[in-house]
């Protein structure tokens, strides 16, 4: 009863809900104002100017849209053009569209809530306003809200001032089974980047339960998940108890594990194990704006990193290179990848760039290192910490093992993909508008 009302508040009101991080809600009202600007736009009139190429639909609020013809008539909506139940294109474009194709009639149906156009071989397209004012062409350069990666709409940035102590924080049983956390918890990885899960039972396993939540989880070399303990003749740095630098996982695939989960089932008493975590996003921005070179260089060459082994899989042998911060075609960082450990050695460059790189990765390397940067959290038995793994980075302080203290972590991989998907559904089941 208590999660119902919470979440028929939030459905409301989504400024006082439960007490989640400010951010998060600005960014699910900025939607609801949106939904609530578009929702009223019907057509007032349409024009074909002479010899134009475009349907110019003038909205209620005076507003223009332009509509190419060949856009139109490749997206007629119609059961012929679009398979009713798989939702997908049955509309010949490469061999039927005809680039220069004009309208025979176009009418304003419906008090402008639909238009109709009829095509020169007698096919009629009806187009709903909505439809039309979601599907319009951008006149001015893309904005986030297009953006098809992992810097969307409604990413926020922090540092360790920003962000120290107040990581957003779920229980584990209202995720499972609730539907509303389980969108919160997805949109701040989305929006924050990282987020906790409270009061998980303390045993291996549980996480499968939280990723059959989203979808399915991610294999990797290392296997379905992966254990995390001291081990002997450890195939990686993290099986051990060295301090780890903080980094993300396995740059060295060429699709890398979208989102780590990380179970606390143990850990040391003593000092030590604690982890730390860094917003690639942000010590970018920085070096963007205080090292524009610096910031050149690691957005446009291209660094090799490596791991080989054996694990259940058998042996294996991985390898990609990648700019360590990686851009959009409007220079927006869409992903940040650093793991120092598995940095292979060839750069293939010439000397002097090699020394210029060098003293770039350095200063990228500082700003990671610099506690103004970091967040510190020592993980309880039963909390799960979950992260952007194209993002934050995560490392961990070294720690002693004896007999009385152990630790042991289990860990798991989700696609954003399958996180994207999920939110997507979500958004719909309670009407938010999550359009990205
Ligand atoms: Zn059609």
């Amino acid at each position: 009863m208590i999660f119902r009302l919470a979440r028929n508040i939030s459905r409301c009101r989504p400024m006082v809900t439960k007490g989640l991080n400010r951010a998060y809600f600005s960014v699910l009202k900025a939607n609801y104002d949106n939904a609530s600007r578009s929702k009223k736009l019907n057509v007032q009139n349409v024009q074909q100017a002479g010899g134009s190429r475009m349907l110019n639909v003038t909205w209620n609020n005076d507003t223009v849209s332009r509509f190419p013809f060949v856009f139109l008539r490749d997206n007629c909506q119609c059961s012929e053009c679009f398979h009713e139940s798989s939702l997908q294109r049955t509309y010949d474009t490469f061999n039927k569209l005809d680039m220069y194709i004009q309208p025979q009639r176009v009418e304003v149906l419906q008090n402008g809530e639909q238009i109709s156009i009829t095509w020169p071989d007698k096919h009629v397209s009806l187009f709903s306003s909505q439809w039309l004012h979601s599907s319009q062409a951008t006149e001015q350069a893309n904005t986030t809200k297009e953006r098809s990666s992992l810097q969307r709409e409604g990413v926020r940035v922090w540092n360790g001032n920003k962000l120290q102590g107040k990581i957003p924080s779920y229980s584990f049983q209202d995720v499972i089974e609730d539907d509303f956390t389980l969108y919160e918890w997805l949109h701040s990885l989305h929006s924050v980047g990282i987020a906790l899960l409270k009061n998980t039972p303390r045993q291996p396993g549980e996480c499968n339960q939280l990723c059959a939540r989203v979808g399915y989880t991610k294999t990797t070399n290392f296997g379905y998940c992966f254990e995390v303990h001291t081990k002997l003749n450890a195939n990686n740095l993290a099986y051990t108890s060295l301090f780890l630098p903080p980094h993300t996982d396995m740059p060295y695939h060429d699709y890398v594990p979208g989102v780590q989960l990380l179970h606390c089932i143990e850990q040391v008493l003593s000092e030590g194990g604690g982890n730390q975590f860094v917003d690639g996003f942000y010590v970018a921005e920085e070096l963007r704006e205080k090292d524009p070179e610096a910031f050149k260089l690691l957005s446009t060459t291209r660094i090799p990193f490596t791991a080989k082994g054996i694990d259940i899989f058998g042996e294996f042998h991985t390898k990609f290179a990648r700019h360590i911060i990686e851009l959009d075609e409007n220079e927006n960082i869409v992903r940040f990848s650093c793991n120092n450990p598995t940095r292979d050695s060839g750069l293939h460059v010439s000397p002097e760039k090699t020394i210029q790189l060098y003293e770039a990765y350095l200063t990228i390397g500082k700003m990671i290192a610099d506690p103004a940067n970091q967040i510190e959290h020592k993980m309880l038995p039963g909390e799960v910490v979950t992260f952007n793994n194209s993002r934050v980075l995560h490392g961990r302080s070294s720690f002693i093992v004896n007999k009385q203290t152990k630790r042991y972590l289990q860990g798991f991989y989700l696609d954003w993909d399958v996180i994207y998907s999920r939110l997507r559904v979500l958004a719909k089941q309670f009407n938010i508008p999550f359009r990205i």
